[in-house]
């Protein structure tokens, strides 16, 4: 039986077919902890640095149990060894001998007795990843033959019966967006030639309204009616599903996954392993997916796609523009429901923004149900009725099938606001939002569990035999020292939670604590990078005015402010002619990001760094492909940019790390989070508000060291960290590496 040591061992499958090939310990060690967990159906939770290689210590004994007991393909003597790096297109996966019926696959009624593994990632870029480069290169190594599928949702794909109408109606006037039939025309070329039929295979990406009346869409399927059937894309995407031993999805599509299971639907056929990679993602898409948000954007945008009077589209317009008779009446009411519910809707949002405005300073959190009425609810009932009086009347089937997705449309928004109004969900917190869109402000009603821990531990963990978690930064404090390649044993398996050291229970406990995982058991492996060679880090110390300092000068706080935003400018300034370029610098407030941007932008322009910040409303995958076209660039950004951004060699050189990043303890989730660690006696700022900072920091300083050749420094220019006594614990949390401190005065 081929084992994982077959393929990642020095003599192994991978070594044979890649010159230069070396085992790596660390690799080795997170394949043999995966491989026993699946084998005796346990959880684990994986701590393994940056350049593991942990797509293939997890897919490696992964795909080797999916496919246990399959005979080898002995296509050669030698698992059909090939000249070395020659690349190879891989197999198609054998077609299934039989199709099942449509829904979900009962695990023990499969009439294929598949063993299913899901891997679910956060980025796109891990996601494909996996999907164009390892897995192939997997399925063109293994004399074994396997089938990888990517989940995506359904609205991803292309309805040919929704197109083909939407098609007709070019040039009536009735759809949002008409420009005459030419990006039909475009989309019709496309289908052609498409493959998968999904979005992501049409370049340039068709426009929201384009694509919503020509997607495949939840409760607007005819079914075997369809004469498209046989054809069907996202048919045929589901089959590939249900015939795959390799599922790639996103957190967001897995966790929507799990909401839809319960209330009986799915996305996903049953699997018996679960591989979630980027797991330090999981608790916060969770409580996203888990969440309810219903914005007056959104609310507008349903009810327009129905009817609006001003532009005279939507779905009703063409029965409305019938001759008189007594069925066009029923469609001219369901018109006259619509105008009545976009009052309400406004009367609804404006009662939102003077409860919000009548409490100034306040973070939009309620407390207590019903604060609004339930006026826009009544009218959306109103409409349903109307919507099925009028539907009822129709022969068409596809305009039938149109109209009963419209009002199923309606439903679910009804049950989305009465929800969120009455407060239904325990254990939930609820606020309003407002921000401005299009010169307008808005506001969205949004709700989220505060731990998804319980939810997470009964519907996936509970209901999954093994669960793996993995990610570069799971760990806080407790194992200071990750294991050393030298030290690592392939034997030592780990630990359940009762029997594993201290150190270890300490410092997993966050991550297992946060998601569920109470039962994993734990092993932190480190880094093969040599970070005493590769990376310095750069402490800037009495960079800032402080409080003491501004009152002996007599500085207000405002003066204080500006005085400390001044110095960071002439910092940033001096660190990233340091390196002459090759610098991401991460903030944690994107109103200091802006004004650093705007007083920093000459200073670009003189010394010709390519800039670019996030402030200017750019693209995250934009941003960071020019980034990567030279050596000399300037990137800044907040959130999203100091996890899951892959910038190896030269381009990235300098890391700045303007604040430590701890999350706003006013933000209404965050402050219902620590409200539930204080009212069980525990101590928000250790047990959550420190953790997940120090988490964030690591992967921020991840950002720098991406291969053994990489080097760079990273610069913290937050003054907590020398002088608060929880600043060891960030600097304790990184890799050994080479130490600098500047002093300013
Ligand atoms: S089977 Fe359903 S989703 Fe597929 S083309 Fe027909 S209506 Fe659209």
């Amino acid at each position: 039986m081929l084992t994982y040591r077959d393929v990642l061992d020095n003599d192994g499958l991978i070594a044979r077919r890649r010159s230069g090939y070396e085992r790596r310990a660390e690799q080795l060690a997170m394949a043999a902890e995966v491989d026993a967990a699946i084998r005796s159906k346990r959880s684990i939770a994986i701590e393994a640095g940056t350049g593991v290689g942990k797509s293939f210590a997890y897919l490696v004994p992964a795909i080797l149990y999916a496919v246990e007991g399959q005979a080898l393909d002995c296509r050669t003597d030698d698992y059909f060894p090939l000249p070395e790096d020659e690349e190879q297109t891989p197999p198609a996966p054998a077609p299934p001998s039989a199709l099942p019926e449509d829904g979900e696959l009962d695990r023990e009624e499969d009439p294929f007795a598949l063993r299913r593994v899901v891997i679910s990632t956060n980025t796109i870029s891990l996601q494909e990843q996996l999907f164009q480069k390892d897995v192939p290169f997997l399925n063109s190594i293994l004399p074994l033959s396997f089938s990888v599928a990517l989940a995506k949702g359904r609205a991803n794909y292309l309805c040919q019966r929704r197109f083909a109408s939407a098609k007709k109606a070019v040039g009536k006037g009735t759809l949002l967006e008409d420009d005459g039939g030419e990006e039909f025309e475009r989309i019709q070329k496309w289908l052609e030639t498409t493959t998968d039929g999904s979005k992501s295979e049409l370049a340039p990406a068709p426009s929201v309204d384009v694509w919503n009346e020509i997607c495949c869409e939840q409760g607007n399927c005819l079914g075997r009616k369809c004469k498209f059937y046989d054809s069907c894309f996202y048919r045929q995407a589901r089959r590939r599903l249900e015939h795959a031993n390799i599922i790639i999805v996103n957190h967001a599509l897995l966790f929507s996954d799990l909401a839809l299971k319960s209330s009986g639907g799915a996305i996903l056929p049953n699997y018996d392993i679960l591989i979630f990679d980027e797991a330090h993602t999981m608790e916060n898409v969770a409580s996203e997916q888990l969440g309810v948000e219903v914005t007056e954007s959104s609310v507008d945008y349903l009810l327009s796609r129905l009817y609006n009077d001003r532009t005279n589209k939507g779905l009703l317009v063409e029965e409305t523009s019938r001759p008189w008779s007594e069925e066009r009446e029923l469609f001219v009411n369901a018109a006259k429901q619509v105008d009545e519910c976009r009052y309400r809707a406004e009367r609804f949002f404006n009662e939102l923004r003077e409860w919000l405005d009548a409490r100034p300073g306040s973070n939009g959190r309620v407390f207590e149900p019903e604060i609004v009425g339930a006026g826009l609810t009544e009218g959306l009932e109103g409409l349903k009725n109307a919507l099925r009086r009028a539907e009822e009347t129709l022969e068409d089937a596809d305009r039938r099938q149109e109209y009963r997705a419209s009002r199923m449309r309606v439903s679910a928004l009804i049950a989305e606001l009465e929800d969120w109004r009455l407060q239904r969900s325990d254990g939930y917190v609820y606020w309003i939002e407002s921000f401005v869109a299009r010169k307008r402000r808005r506001v969205a009603m949004r709700a989220a569990p505060i731990d998804v821990a319980p939810i997470l531990r009964e519907k996936l963990f509970n209901a999954t035999p093994s669960v793996i978690a993995t990610s570069a930064t799971l760990t806080v404090g407790g194992v200071k020292k990750c294991e050393r390649a030298e030290e690592i044993s392939l034997d030592a398996i780990a630990l359940s939670p009762d029997d594993e050291p201290e150190e270890t229970r300490r410092a997993f406990k966050f991550f297992r604590s946060r998601v569920g995982l109470t039962g994993a058991a734990a092993r932190s492996l480190g880094s093969p990078f040599d970070y005493k060679r590769q990376m310095t880090l750069v402490l800037a110390k009495k960079l800032e005015l402080s409080e003491f300092a501004a009152i002996r000068r007599g500085l207000s706080e405002e003066e204080r402010r500006e005085e400390n935003e001044r110095r960071l400018c002439a910092a940033l300034r001096e660190y990233v002619a340091e390196t002459d370029g090759g610098v991401f610098v991460l903030f944690t407030n994107a109103a200091q990001m802006k004004r650093a941007t705007a007083t920093l932008s000459d200073f670009m322009v003189e010394r010709n760094y390519p800039f670019y910040s996030q402030s200017e409303g750019v693209p995250r995958q934009l941003m960071v492909r020019k980034f990567k076209e030279s050596s000399r660039s300037v990137l800044f950004g907040v959130d999203s940019f100091w996890q899951g951004v892959d910038v190896p060699g030269e381009a990235l050189r300098n890391v700045i790390i303007v604040k430590l990043p701890f999350l706003a303890p006013e933000q209404p989730l965050v402050e219902a989070k620590l409200e539930a660690i204080r009212e069980r006696g525990g101590n928000d700022f250790q047990e959550f508000l420190l953790p997940n900072a120090i988490l964030k920091f690591k992967q921020g300083v991840g950002r720098l060291i991406r291969t053994r050749e990489d080097v760079g420094q990273v610069v913290l220019l937050d003054e907590r960290v020398h002088t608060k006594t929880y600043g060891r614990q960030f600097l304790e949390a990184l890799p050994d590496c080479r130490l600098r401190v500047d002093v300013f005065n």
